[in-house]
């Protein structure tokens, strides 16, 4: 099974991805968290990377496809993909088809998550992470359930992305609305999307999705 989370920033698609790998053993393929690592590593793509997604814009086409390239050939051909985040644009969208191509894998979903994009600001100013395992968290709407205590790993270190600030999580919502929204028609077309609501509660967007894999 290889599927797709398609939704603005702050819909929920690292949440739910979390979610898939715990309950169905799938792999996350997350573009973000990969230029993450490259930032911090300090690798020549990191260094490229860096200030573009500090502004809020899109790193190339390139560069993102050839990570996911990487990744999924790593991959046991058993083990199901969620591609989060990835692909954004057009031209990403037609890698992606050619990269599962090569390694044998087909489209089978592609999950919208549909969100109001009120709340998206609150959800991105609002989200830190744990800075052990990555646990995702927001102030109000999914604290730790000990103050200050990661649940799944107990660390009690945290932090917060610098791009996740209401200027740049605007311009964020623009380039979402500009380049990644377009390619939803290409896979309407080919029957394989379902629209969630991504306003539910996480446990809710959860059982939703998991009604579309069975
Ligand atoms: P994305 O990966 O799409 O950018 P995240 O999964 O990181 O989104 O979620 C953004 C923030 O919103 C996080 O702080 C997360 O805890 C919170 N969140 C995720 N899903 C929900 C939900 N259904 N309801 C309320 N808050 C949510
Ligand atoms: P969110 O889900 O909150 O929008 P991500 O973690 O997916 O954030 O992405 C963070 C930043 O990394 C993006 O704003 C962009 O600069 C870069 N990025 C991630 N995935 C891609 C991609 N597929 N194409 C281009 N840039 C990307
Ligand atoms: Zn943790």
């Amino acid at each position: 099974m290889n599927i797709i989370l398609l939704g603005p920033p702050g819909a929920g698609k690292g949440t739910q991805s979390a979610g898939l790998v715990e309950r169905h053993g799938m792999k996350q393929l997350s573009t973000g968290d990969m230029l993450r690592a490259a930032v911090k590593a300090e690798t020549p793509v990191g260094l490229e990377a860096k200030a573009v997604m500090d502004r809020g814009e899109l790193v190339s086409d390139e560069i993102v496809s050839s990570l996911i390239d990487e990744n999924l050939a790593a991959m046991p051909a058993d083990q199901g993909a969620i591609f989060d985040g990835y692909p954004r644009t057009a031209a990403q969208a037609g890698d992606l088809d050619r990269i599962l191509a090569k390694n044998g894998r087909s489209l089978d979903h592609v999950i919208e998550l549909d969100v109001d994009e009120d709340a998206l600001v609150e959800r991105i100013c609002g989200r830190f992470s744990c800075a052990n395992c990555g646990a995702l968290y927001h102030d109000t709407a999914n604290p730790p359930s000990k103050e200050g205590v990661c649940d799944t790993c107990g660390s009690t270190e945290f932090k917060r992305r610098p791009d996740d600030n209401e200027e740049t999580v605007r311009k964020r919502m623009g380039v979402y609305r500009d380049e990644t929204a377009p390619i939803l028609p290409g896979y309407e077309a080919r029957g394989i999307v379902t629209r969630v609501d991504g306003m539910a509660g996480i446990d809710e967007v959860a059982d939703a999705i998991d009604a579309i894999l069975t």
